[in-house]
């Protein structure tokens, strides 16, 4: 029954990488029929507060949120955060030391681009970042399709940014080990985001799982905007053979960059326990909708009362 809520809890605000606002991103969430959301900027928890307040004053229950980048053989991971305290001092020193490397990496990826004659993308770039400690890719791809060197983001990113492209340079982000363990000490869950994104081997693969549970991991996205039919399909077997919960979240960034929208995936398959269940102390409840709510996801708090229950 609770696999039914409609739950989005993975998106980008101008705090990261997203182009709407926190207060936009919760008015169009609730728009499109979002229950439960959380805001998930990449390595940032600046925008929390601010998401959660416009959550409650738009009636969306809301979870804290940040997608950590990590480094687990030679690839980019994603581990998601799900409601933790954000006051914490470890989870929030771990993520100023996470976007610590963002600017001189920039820098680089400039030079690189610079190569192949695309001037200024550093300080054009940087003219798309909200948020100028969390200078990312995506603020390249946007500034090399608003200059007219490419038609879309997605075409930047084949031509430019990725791995063995002049734009491109390796980095090394936190530990799988880190991550999840800032988060869950923070009182929240660490779950691995769009797992069927990464370029592993099946044995890369089962080290990723097994390493995370190890750590203290419980959830995995197994519905994602990243992630076709079949990967939910795929996935959904991999949460049951590692007895994780499952997530649901569309990723959306932008309105006209984003292929799926806030709140519209399929609900998560039936005989997956979805995370909110495990989270639902963690829930911050919008005061009008709680006797609804309350009714599938108890115990729960008042909004503001995380920090103290975290443990
Ligand atoms: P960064 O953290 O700076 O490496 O940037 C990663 C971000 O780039 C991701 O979170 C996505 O938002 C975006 N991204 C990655 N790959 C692609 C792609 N192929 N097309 C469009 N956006 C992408
Ligand atoms: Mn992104
Ligand atoms: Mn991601
Ligand atoms: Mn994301």
């Amino acid at each position: 029954m609770t696999s039914l809520l409609n739950a989005d809890l993975h998106c980008h605000s101008v705090v990261s990488d997203g182009t709407l606002t926190p207060e936009a991103l919760a008015a169009r969430a609730k728009a499109n029929g979002v229950e439960l959301w959380a805001l998930t900027d990449h390595d940032e928890i600046g925008g929390q507060q601010r998401a959660a307040a416009a959550a409650r004053a738009v009636g969306l229950h809301y979870l804290t949120g940040v997608e950590i980048s990590v480094t687990f053989i030679h690839q980019t991971v994603h581990i998601v955060g799900l409601g933790f305290d954000p006051e914490d001092p470890a989870l929030q020193l771990g993520l100023i030391q996470t976007r610590g490397g963002r600017g001189q990496r920039a820098m680089e990826m400039a030079d690189g681009l610079a190569k192949v004659g695309i001037t200024g993308a550093f300080e054009g770039a940087l003219k798309f970042a909200g948020n100028h400690e969390l200078i990312s890719r995506t603020h390249f791809a946007r500034f090399l399709v608003d200059s007219g060197v490419c038609k879309d983001t997605q075409e930047v990113f084949r031509k430019y940014l990725i791995e063995g492209k002049p734009g491109y340079v390796a980095h090394r982000w936190a530990s799988l080990k880190d991550a999840v363990t800032w988060i869950t000490q923070a009182g929240g869950m660490a779950v691995i985001a769009h797992p069927a994104r990464y370029k592993f081997s099946t044995n890369e693969e089962f080290a990723l799982f097994t390493e995370f549970k190890g750590h203290g991991g419980q959830g995995v996205e197994v519905v994602t905007g990243s992630h076709t039919a079949a990967e939910y399909v795929t996935y959904a077997a991999t949460a049951q053979e590692f007895g994780l919960l499952a997530s649901r979240g569309s990723d959306f960034h932008s309105p006209t960059e984003s292929h799926t929208e806030l709140g519209t995936l399929p609900f998560l398959p039936g005989q997956l326990t979805p995370v909110w269940e495990a989270l639902a102390h963690r829930i911050q409840l919008a005061p009008a909708l709680k006797p609804a709510l309350n009714s599938t996801l108890t115990p729960a708090v008042e909004p503001g009362a995380a920090r103290s229950s975290a443990s």
